[in-house]
């Protein structure tokens, strides 16, 4: 990239313009998953719609790389690139909320932690993800699976509106009543379409929720994962919550001695009536006995941020991911297998259950197709020492390579590795050409390639 586009970019642009040789060039071309290192032309740390505009018409105009980071908690690390452009968005993290409509309007650069703290204030939520720090913006453009998600729907569900600046620098909105295909598309579709500068939700009135972790000895995972499998098929929409394999971190709830031992574990969210909590989390507290707990009564966002500790930037990751419809006695097998040998602390895997109203939405009303899915499984291999690399991807593989076949071909692209591109079409499934149609309309020069890619058509 030449001095003059810099020069061009940086007068263009209020954000800094960060190039090789600058102080803090390894800071912001840094990304959360470890294993990324890539070495942009330039980071353009946006402040603005103006900033973004000009930074795509740039990447356009030059012929280069261009890599949107709202997050950054890609792991393929989609957020950065060799020899291009990044446009950073984590100078745009307002967040603003109409109680009285019971909206929130967030910019593109938005964490999960700046929405809640804005929302939480006027006692509402949307659907997000499970761990604070994550991008509000790759997260809904995915789809958007959290706590709240059985009784609200999918983050992208909840999506009123986006501000868009397409790959030929135009900023449109895309709603129910403009550019009602880009809006589609949008609702799963990833960040193939453009970038988005501001995200307007629906909110719900979710202020304290009931609920937090349980560990259980390995012993009872069968009954945990088959007790799992029927309950929820039913289970008041209020109830969210996963099982999940967990090594023991030293936490003062867990007896010391148990400190570093696998177990079956569950994350909990009651998002009723507080006073009910303990009756809905009853069921399960009856499967088995329960080893360490810490579960109450507390306030939504404390939920969401509960286990930022154990996911912090920096760690090495590798994740592989499906969606399951019918959860086997074969599958759960496979489950039992592999789980208890989770190599270290960070790395787990989740059974999310997306039934509830996330399938009262068509699977053709929005981009996000699996509507009939009942779980998405996503297998995280998170590592802070590279030395672990092998061991940790291998018990990802190995995992995965046993429950696939029991599970749909497709997975949630956000839970997705980067050699799993091959992967896009089954998990857009027949929404697929509807996509390609909408991408060759608004970036028919794939300008948004770093994603899930959804190649335009000829
Ligand atoms: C620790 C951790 C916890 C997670 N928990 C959950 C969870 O509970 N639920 C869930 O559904 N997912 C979860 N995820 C997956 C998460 O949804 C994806 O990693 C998501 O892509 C992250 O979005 P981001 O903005 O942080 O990432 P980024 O790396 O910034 O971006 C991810 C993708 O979105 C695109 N993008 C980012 N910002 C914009 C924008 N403003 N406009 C257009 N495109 C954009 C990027 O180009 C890239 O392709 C988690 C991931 C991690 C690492």
């Amino acid at each position: 990239m030449g001095s003059s586009v810099v020069e061009d970019l940086r007068s263009a642009t209020k954000g800094a313009v960060i190039v090789p040789g600058d102080a803090g060039y390894d800071e912001a071309r840094a990304v959360y998953n470890a294993m990324i290192d890539r070495r942009p032309a330039a980071v353009v740390k946006a402040t603005s719609v103006q900033d973004v505009v000009a930074a795509v018409n740039a990447a356009r105009d030059h012929g280069l790389d261009l890599a949107i980071r709202g997050g950054g908690h890609s792991v393929p690390g989609f957020g950065t690139c060799d020899a291009g452009v990044v446009i950073e968005l984590s100078g745009m993290r307002g967040v603003t909320v109409d109680p009285a409509g019971r909206t929130a309007r967030a910019q593109g650069g938005a964490t999960w932690g700046d929405f809640n703290d804005a929302t939480h204030a006027h006692g509402l939520a949307t659907t997000g993800g499970i761990i604070s720090t994550t991008g509000v913006a790759g997260l809904t453009l995915g789809g958007g699976i959290g706590y709240l998600a059985r009784g609200h729907g999918l983050s992208c569900d909840n999506l009123v509106s986006a501000e868009v600046v397409t790959a030929d620098g135009r900023r449109l909105v895309a709603s129910d009543r403009e550019h009602q295909d880009l809006f589609w598309a949008l609702r799963g579709g990833g960040g193939n379409f453009g970038v988005v500068t501001s995200f307007e939700f629906r909110l719900h009135p979710v202020d304290q929720i009931y609920g937090g972790p349980m560990f259980f000895e390995l012993g009872e995972a069968r009954s945990i994962l088959e007790w799992f499998r029927e309950f929820i098929a039913d289970a008041p929409e209020e109830f969210g919550g996963f099982p999940l394999w967990q090594i023991a971190p030293p936490l003062p709830f867990i007896p010391e001695e148990r400190h570093g031992e696998p177990f079956i574990a569950f994350v909990a969210c009651w998002a009723g009536p507080i006073d009910q909590g303990e009756a809905a989390l009853r069921p399960l507290h009856d499967v088995a006995p329960v080893v360490a707990e810490h579960v109450g009564a507390m306030p939504y966002p404390a939920l969401n941020s509960a286990f930022d500790g154990l996911v912090p930037p920096g760690l090495q990751h590798y994740w592989k991911a499906n969606f399951v419809t019918e959860l086997t006695d074969e599958a759960i097998e496979a489950h039992l297998e592999h789980g208890p040998r989770v190599p270290v602390v960070n790395s787990t895997m989740h059974l999310y259950p997306i039934n509830g109203a996330c399938q009262r939405v068509a699977s053709d009303e929005t981009a996000f197709a699996y509507r009939d899915a009942n779980f998405a499984t996503v297998i995280a291999g998170m590592w802070p020492d590279p030395e672990q690399n092998d061991a940790n991807t291998a018990w990802v593989r190995d995992y995965y390579d046993a429950t696939a076949p029991l599970s749909e071909e497709g997975g949630y692209v956000n839970f997705m590795a980067g050699d799993d591109q091959d992967r896009i079409r089954a998990n857009y499934k027949g929404n697929y050409d509807r996509l390609v149609e909408v991408k060759t309309t608004y970036d028919p020069g794939n300008l948004f390639h770093l994603n899930q890619n959804i190649a335009p058509g000829p």
